[in-house]
């Protein structure tokens, strides 16, 4: 008697632990199936290839791009986003001269191995006219994603332009490789004009920085998570 109720005990304590095991299981089947989006950054330029240059300290685009890109890594990571960058550092990672197409092609290589939920790439603007001013965002108007992910950026950066330039910006359509070259939604974001002083000043910031990887990342989370079409 005494032992047959031990052999019952046994079984249902080895039910319940397998039933606990199932359910554990369960839970890790669920977590990987929502997993954290996966954010490719891709911070313009490198190498040789300085991009534009800020007007008063003729610091390299390059530079900065990378800087704020560093960052908006690390907010997204804070936010539990997954990152990988195209490039990791300003030198031998990036364009040695006259290999710009092929550090584009590399680019492209990396986004599509990364099979993203999205892709922004970060750049500073120039333009001959220096009072122009402002955070700027860039679409490929034959995307519908891209152009959805340009418009909450775009908003989401238009709350620092207001306060900054004293007025918003439009996204508005473009013809990148950056932004053709890969089926998930992309976009370009112009952190500013390093053709105007004030623009290189705040690109120069870290307090301003932050705030712009932070209305980068609302903007990326409202795409995400916000939008009714996705
Ligand atoms: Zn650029």
């Amino acid at each position: 008697m005494f032992r047959a109720k031990t052999a019952l005990l046994i079984t249902a304590c080895v039910t319940a632990i397998a039933v606990t095991v199932l359910a554990v299981w369960g839970v890790a089947d669920l977590k990987q199936a929502s997993a954290a989006p996966l954010i490719v950054i891709d911070p313009g330029h490198g190498g040789t290839d300085g991009g534009v240059t800020g007007a008063e300290t003729k610091v390299k685009e390059a530079e900065i791009n990378l800087e704020i890109s560093l960052l908006l890594e690390e907010e997204l990571t804070r936010r539990g986003f997954n990152t990988v960058k195209t490039r990791s550092s300003s030198g031998t990672a990036a364009i040695v001269a006259g290999e710009k197409q092929q550090d584009m092609e590399r680019r492209k290589e990396i986004i599509l191995s990364a099979n993203p939920s999205l892709v922004v790439s970060i750049h500073c603007n120039k333009f001959p006219s220096s009072s122009r001013r402002g955070a700027q965002v860039f679409f490929n108007p034959l995307s519908e994603s891209g152009q959805a992910l340009a418009k909450r950026l775009q908003d989401s950066l238009n709350i620092l332009n207001l306060v900054e330039v004293g007025r918003g910006y439009t996204a508005l359509s473009g013809d990148y490789y950056i932004l053709n070259c890969s089926p998930y939604p992309s976009a370009i974001v112009e952190c500013g004009f390093l053709s105007n002083a004030e623009d290189e000043r705040l690109l120069l910031s870290q307090d301003y920085r932050t705030k712009l990887v932070n209305a980068v990342a609302d903007g990326i989370q409202r795409f995400l998570f916000t939008d009714s079409s996705r």
